[in-house]
């Protein structure tokens, strides 16, 4: 007997129908003679609609109020599908994140999960019942307060759920047919891929491909749990991410973000000291800076550029116009029409090229390049936002990924 974790995301709950389509492959899994621990997302759209109410009420609502919020949502999805499980005839209960024994830190709104301990799913388990867990959530065991793990949060419940309980198999189940080699609703001929390698994966997330959370990745890393993502609509393999795989393509997917804003301060004096002087009070107010770019100009000062979550910015912005007066630099820029397209490769390390090739691509098709970043197997450039979708799939045409090393 197996013990399979099967996660459900938003659009695959987003309506009774669809409830009920989950409910029955659930029951069919369980009838099969498996164990199931099912993570459930909340339905489509209520965590958007959630956080558009509560800026309704407030510009800067407190951080505990809206995780007591925002989980609402999983909890009625949860309790929605346990009814629909029932209804097939199979015995199922549902828990939140705290009765799952999902202990997370205090930071609301990304708390990262510390522990789990999981009696009561295991009690459950051996009675014969179907586990419902609600995605995205935890507690904090000092506080007793719920916590939330940041948007696309169930996967990383999934996954952890599956490594501490040693399942066999963590499926997440979703609203396209895997992984793909770029968004398949901006690139319409991009291919689904049968499997991509950890690695690859930890970058295309870290970089926007949201089909999976970036701390569901580094958990099934970390813990060797190979995932396969798959259609909830229908029964046909997906993609597997794993350790290894066959083949090392030199791309393997182009990823896009337009979740991030730009920040640039103008004027710095070129002198020890001022890039800490700016950087650990952002860090100390836990703003997330992503790529940094300095510029060295000739009068003795340099512009210092760097990239951070939208919803960031107005901390960033805040903690800016602080250090600008101590370090006496001209002044700060925030730009939010900016987007980022990465192009992620494991054959790259191995395959000189790559980036002069991207750099080519962009600049034929008139897109300027304002930022680059790389690491051993991505190259990444920030371009306009009103560029990004042509920039995704010029870059796709181009590099027609998975290209398969010594097959060019
Ligand atoms: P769920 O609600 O099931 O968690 P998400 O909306 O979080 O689903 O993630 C699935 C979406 O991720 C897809 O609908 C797709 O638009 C987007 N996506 C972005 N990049 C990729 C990619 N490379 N492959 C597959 N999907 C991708
Ligand atoms: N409902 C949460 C979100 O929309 C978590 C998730 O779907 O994984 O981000
Ligand atoms: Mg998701």
């Amino acid at each position: 007997m197996s013990l399979i974790v099967q996660k459900y995301g938003g659009t695959s709950v987003a309506d009774a129908e669809r409830i009920r389509r989950v409910a029955a492959r659930v029951a069919t899994t369980r009838r099969a003679g498996n164990d199931v621990i099912v993570v459930v997302s909340a339905m489509g759209g209520t965590t958007d609609q959630l956080i558009d109410l509560a800026r309704q009420v407030s510009p800067s609502p407190p951080g505990r109020e809206m995780d007591m919020l925002l989980t609402a949502g999983e909890r009625i999805a949860m309790a929605l599908l346990a009814i629909a499980i029932h209804e097939e005839g199979v015995e199922a209960v549902s828990f939140t994140g705290s009765q799952a024994g999902i202990l997370t830190d205090s930071s609301h709104g990304q708390a990262k999960i510390q522990e789990i301990r999981s009696f009561r799913v295991q009690e459950s388990l051996k009675e014969g019942k179907v586990v419902i867990v609600a995605g995205f959530q935890g507690v904090d065991p000092e506080s007793k307060d719920v916590t939330t793990l940041g948007r696309g949060g169930s996967d990383a419940t999934a996954v952890a759920l599956a490594a501490a309980n040693h399942a066999d198999v963590c499926e997440i189940y979703t609203d396209v047919d895997g992984v793909f080699t770029a968004d398949p609703r901006i690139v319409a001929d991009a291919r689904k891929l049968d499997e991509v390698s950890f690695e690859e994966m930890l970058e295309l997330a870290a970089t926007g491909a949201k089909v999976l959370m970036l701390r569901s990745v580094e958990f099934g890393r970390n813990f060797n749990i190979p995932l396969h993502v798959r259609s909830s609509f229908h029964d046909g393999p997906g993609t597997w991410v794993k350790e290894t795989t066959m083949e090392q393509a030199i791309i393997s997917a182009i990823s896009h973000d337009t979740s991030e804003a730009k920040v640039t301060v103008r004027g710095v004096p070129d002198r020890p000291g001022v890039a800490a002087a700016l950087f650990e009070p952002l860090a100390a107010r836990e703003v997330n800076v992503d790529m940094i770019v300095q510029n060295v100009s000739e009068d003795g000062t340099t512009d210092i550029s760097f990239t951070v979550p939208t919803e960031h910015v107005p901390v960033a912005k805040e903690v800016t116009e602080k250090v600008i007066v101590e370090i006496e630099a001209a002044g700060v820029d925030v730009d939010e029409a900016v987007a980022r397209v990465s192009v992620v490769g494991a054959g790259m390390k191995s395959h000189p090229g790559v980036a002069a090739k991207m750099f080519r691509v962009l600049a034929s098709n008139g897109i300027n390049i304002e930022m680059i970043s790389t690491s051993s197997i991505r190259i990444s450039c920030v371009v306009a936002l009103d560029q990004i979708e042509e920039a995704v799939r010029v870059l796709h045409a181009a590099f027609e990924p998975p290209r398969m090393v010594g097959g060019l």
